[in-house]
């Protein structure tokens, strides 16, 4: 194989955007990546700091393709391993993942596959890297090492791993190979201990922005249980069977907000650590398989899970800070397809976290952590300038995709609410809480004020007209504003800072941004639930029919395949079908997202049902048209050409064609599929067929047959099959 690397930048830059576009199908690289791209080909240690979804497999696997043998990838969890190397099958891309439960002949295959270049990247755990290092550099050319979710090596970091401490030691085995290493969360401290311990000599450092526009921000506080459940029904409403996760703070929370979705109606489980090992595998799996539309979890879930297409991601309680909010949120929409989070938080929330924090050893930090968690959830300005900030990137614009770009909050002259709850404060001594304060001002006549007599207060009764909830709100702002402040050490009680006396003296006036109920923002009008349907509905725009269509076809392949459907293809590039209505190779070939090996794989079935689509739209008779992808190779083969050769004319793979001659057949065209398929042959595939009970799926009939019977003899039979039904 040519050595890549001696050519030109340029010359480099251009195979590279060429196996962008036929094995991923992408148009162009994202900010970086080609940075990244020539900086490992140019064999230079890597640093890469990328938020979730920013793209950074893509970063190694092209250098890895381009380069002479064979690339290491260290990537912490066995489950994810699997998941990216199918993905990377799924594209045309060999790859393996080490198994130390490997047999003898299947390490040697797997060594052979990459003596051969069918190999071009060998994941292996941490744990394993450095005992097979050893014994892989006597056989194989080392390209380099990737090693993902670098952070794991730092103990400054969320997520440190014993394991990784040891990966430095490969730099004395592997003398001279160049290492990549590569992050979505890392801090400075934590961005020099990786360099630091992988011992990386003059490593190129590429950040990117942590930016995640497609992600929708949304706050809203004050809500009680049972409007946060209606308001969270109405939500789900407008996104039917769209995949989501709702973390909750405790385990009994997930459980109770699961069951008061699914006795609504809605497809929802529970993910928590009291669970059997068992129960949540499945929960895990059959959400990562579109399944399951809702898992209620404790953070916990979603570290192990590669889900591109989670399109929303609500947290029932405030998070103890930015940065695992951040983590959280960024586990919607890593396929950049649009996606929304809503953060809800309430009073006893703050109060809840703020006991957490106390109790926690690092006391101090945790606290002013969670102060700024809070401050973001109150803040009147856009929420992802707030997180860009906090995460060091200065920010100019807008962003026009938050709550509050969206429906900027008016102030309000707030002293005399302030002013009524501070003077309660001061005539109770400071000796009550948050509820309290607000029974007393609403003039409620609750047992305990009863018995503690602040029913003869002066200030008893005097905000009644305001309601519990917006004095709910109203005082999370005057604990964000700093006029009231909670001892925590002291039962939870209120005290009036300094600035409060201010206020409540008169020498200081208040503003508080207006209270708004925000209404989310109707994709539907439908009410679709998975159990029912009927009504007339907003969603159904020829366009949204079409997706979902779509949709059905990637979980009914992805089903008979066996793997997550996001594998097949990402909800973008099924939009981007709706949309653009390819309708031969060419055009589906132009669609972001799907490369050549997809195509081949799965091309047709896509094809066939937008096809299908548009001639029911219009009414057309369900014939082959003029133009159309199945006419020319109707044309050709009329004319007699052979298959192959109808393959190399129209610069499409040979299992496209067959895939065109099936359906022709099944049209309705004079083909004789038994030219094609000997006898013994196609008694068998029906065999196979009958003994499996599926009569659709090509490869559960082809591993029946041990690999046998050529995959375009089981086509063609099954179209037989088809044509006799
Ligand atoms: P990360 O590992 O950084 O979380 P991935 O590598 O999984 O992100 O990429 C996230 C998504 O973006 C994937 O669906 C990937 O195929 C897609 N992607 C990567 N690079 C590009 C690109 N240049 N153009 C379009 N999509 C891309
Ligand atoms: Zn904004």
């Amino acid at each position: 194989m040519l050595e890549m690397t001696t050519l030109e930048p340029s010359a480099l830059l251009d195979n590279a955007r060429h196996l962008l576009k036929t094995v991923y199908g992408y148009d162009n690289f994202r900010p970086l990546q080609e940075d990244i791209i020539l900086s490992i080909l140019d064999s230079r240690d890597t640093l890469v700091l990328m938020p979730t979804g920013g793209g950074k497999s893509v970063c190694f696997q092209i250098p890895a393709l381009l380069k002479q043998g064979v690339c290491l990838v260290v990537s912490p969890l066995i489950a994810l391993m699997r998941d990216q190397v199918e993905a990377l099958k799924r594209n045309g891309i060999g790859a393996a993942a080490y198994n130390s439960s490997f047999s003898q002949s299947e390490l040697r295959d797997v060594i052979r596959q990459c003596q051969s270049g069918e190999i071009k990247l060998l994941y292996v755990s941490p744990e394993k890297l450095l005992s097979v290092v050893p014994f892989l550099k006597e056989q194989l050319t080392i390209s380099f090492i990737a090693i993902d979710e670098a952070h794991c090596i730092s103990s400054w970091g969320h997520d440190f791993r014993p394991e990784y401490t040891q990966l430095h030691t490969i730099r004395e085995v592997l003398p001279g190979i160049p290492v990549i290493a590569l992050t979505a969360t890392a801090d400075k401290t934590t961005r020099r201990d990786i360099c630091e311990q992988l011992k990386m000599k003059d490593p190129q450092i590429f950040i990117s922005s942590f930016d995640r526009p497609n992600l929708s921000l949304t706050v809203r506080s004050g809500l009680s249980l049972k409007e946060k459940v209606s308001e969270i029904d109405r939500f789900l409403t407008a996104r039917p069977n769209e995949p989501g996760i709702i973390y909750c703070l405790s385990r009994k929370n997930t459980e109770d907000m699961a069951a008061k979705l699914k006795a609504i109606g809605y497809p929802a489980a529970c993910y928590h650590a009291g669970l059997e090992s068992s129960t949540r595998n499945k929960v895990q799996d059959d959400f990562l398989n579109d399944r399951l539309q809702i898992v209620c979890a404790t953070v916990a879930f979603g570290m192990g899970i590669d889900k591109s297409n989670v399109r929303w991601v609500i947290h029932s309680n405030l998070p103890k800070n930015i940065e695992s909010y951040y983590q959280e949120i960024g586990r919607a929409g890593r396929d950049s397809y649009k996606a929304d989070t809503v953060l809800y938080y309430s009073y006893g929330d703050v109060v809840m976290q703020t006991q957490f924090a106390n109790d926690s050893s690092q006391k101090e930090l945790n606290l002013a952590k969670l102060h700024r968690m809070q401050q973001f959830a109150e803040a009147n300005i856009c929420r992802r300038k707030i997180l860009l900030t906090y995460f060091g990137e200065a920010v100019i614009q807008n962003c026009g995709n938050c709550d509050v770009c969206k429906n900027p909050r008016p102030m309000i002259d707030g002293t005399r609410l302030a002013q009524m709850a501070l003077s309660a404060v001061s005539r109770m001594n400071e000796e009550a809480g948050g509820n309290m304060l607000i029974n007393v001002l609403r003039g409620s006549s609750n047992q305990e004020l009863i018995q503690k007599g602040y029913q003869n207060i002066k200030t008893y009764g005097v905000g009644r007209d305001v309601p519990y909830a917006d004095w709910q709100q109203y005082m999370l702002q005057f604990l964000h504003l700093g006029i009231l402040e909670v001892a925590y050490d002291q039962g939870s009680v209120l005290k009036i800072t300094p600035l409060g006396k201010e206020v409540l003296f008169g020498k200081h006036p208040l503003q508080l941004s207006e209270l708004v109920p925000i209404s989310f923002e109707k994709k539907s009008t439908k009410k679709t639930k998975s159990t029912a349907s009927s009504d007339v509905s907003g969603t159904d725009t020829p366009e949204e029919k079409l997706f979902q269509a779509l949709r059905g076809l990637r979980l009914k392949l992805a089903q008979q395949d066996g793997i997550p459907p996001y594998m097949i293809f990402s909800d973008a590039s099924l939009r981007s079908m709706a949309e653009h209505l390819p309708t031969n190779d060419e055009d589906m070939l132009a669609i972001s997202g799907v490369g050549e090996k997809k195509m081949e794989l799965y091309g047709n079935d896509f094809l066939e049902a937008i096809q299908s689509f548009i001639t029911q739209r219009t009414g057309a008779p369900k014939k082959v048209q003029k133009g159309d992808t199945y006419k020319i190779t109707l044309d050709l083969y009329t004319q007699g050409m052979e298959i192959e050769a109808i393959a190399v004319q129209r610069e499409m793979s040979p299992t496209t064609i067959w895939s065109h001659i099936a359906y022709l057949a099944e049209q309705g065209e004079a083909i004789d599929l038994r030219k094609y398929v000997p006898r013994a042959d196609e008694q068998r595939i029906r065999d196979a067929a009958s003994a499996i009970g599926n009569t659709t799926a090509l490869k559960p009939i082809f591993d029946h047959l041990n690999g046998e019977v050529e995959y375009h003899k089981i086509r063609l039979t099954l179209s037989l099959i088809k044509m006799e039904i």
